[in-house]
C-alpha cells in the first residue's frame, strides 16, 4: 500500500470540476484517505513547491496557486503514486493521452488541474504537509 497527494488546482476548482475528478480518481481504484478544501497563502504555496524555486515559472505557479481554494486529497492503493501519475497524464496538456485528467480538465501547462506527488519521498512529505496522521482514515 502506498499513498500519494492530489491537488486539484485553482483553475478546476473554480469550473466546479472537483467533484469529477475525484469521481474518477475514485473509478481507477485509488481510496480517498485524506480531504479538506482550502485556500494557499503565499508562503504556504511558496513552500509547498520550495525543490522549484529557482526555475523560471516558480513566481506565477504561486500567484496562480493562490488564486482561488484548492481541494487536497489523500490517495492510498498499491502503486498509488504511479497509478495516479499516469491518470494525471503529462505535465503539459497537449502533451498528455487521452482521458486523462490534465488532457480533459487542463488549460496551460501551467493551469493543468491537478497535481500528484512524483516518488515515494514527496509523497510522504507532501501528504504530510496538509494532513495529519489523525486527519488519514484506513
Ligand atoms: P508535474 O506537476 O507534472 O509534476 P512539475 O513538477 O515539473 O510538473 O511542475 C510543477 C508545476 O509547475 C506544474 O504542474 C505546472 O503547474 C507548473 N509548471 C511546470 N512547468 C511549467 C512551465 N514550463 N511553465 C509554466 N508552468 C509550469
Ligand atoms: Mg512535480
Amino acid at each position: 500500500m502506498e499513498r500519494t497527494l492530489c491537488i486539484i488546482k485553482p483553475d478546476a476548482v473554480s469550473k466546479g470540476l472537483a467533484g469529477q475528478i475525484l469521481s474518477k480518481i475514485i473509478s481507477e481504484g485509488l481510496k480517498v484517505v485524506g480531504l479538506r478544501m482550502l485556500h494557499l497563502s503565499k508562503a504556504e504555496a511558496e513552500g509547498f513547491y520550495a525543490v522549484h524555486r529557482e526555475r523560471p515559472f516558480f513566481s506565477d505557479l504561486v500567484t496562480f496557486m493562490t488564486s482561488g481554494p484548492i481541494v487536497v486529497a489523500a490517495l492510498e492503493g498499491k502503486d498509488a503514486i504511479s497509478r495516479y501519475r499516469r491518470l494525471m497524464g503529462a505535465t503539459d496538456p497537449a502533451k498528455a493521452d487521452e482521458g486523462t485528467l490534465r488532457k480533459l480538465y487542463a488549460e496551460s501547462i501551467q493551469n493543468n488541474a491537478v497535481h500528484g506527488s512524483d516518488g515515494p519521498d514527496t509523497a510522504k512529505i507532501e501528504v504530510a504537509y496538509f494532513f495529519s496522521t489523525v486527519d488519514l482514515v484506513g
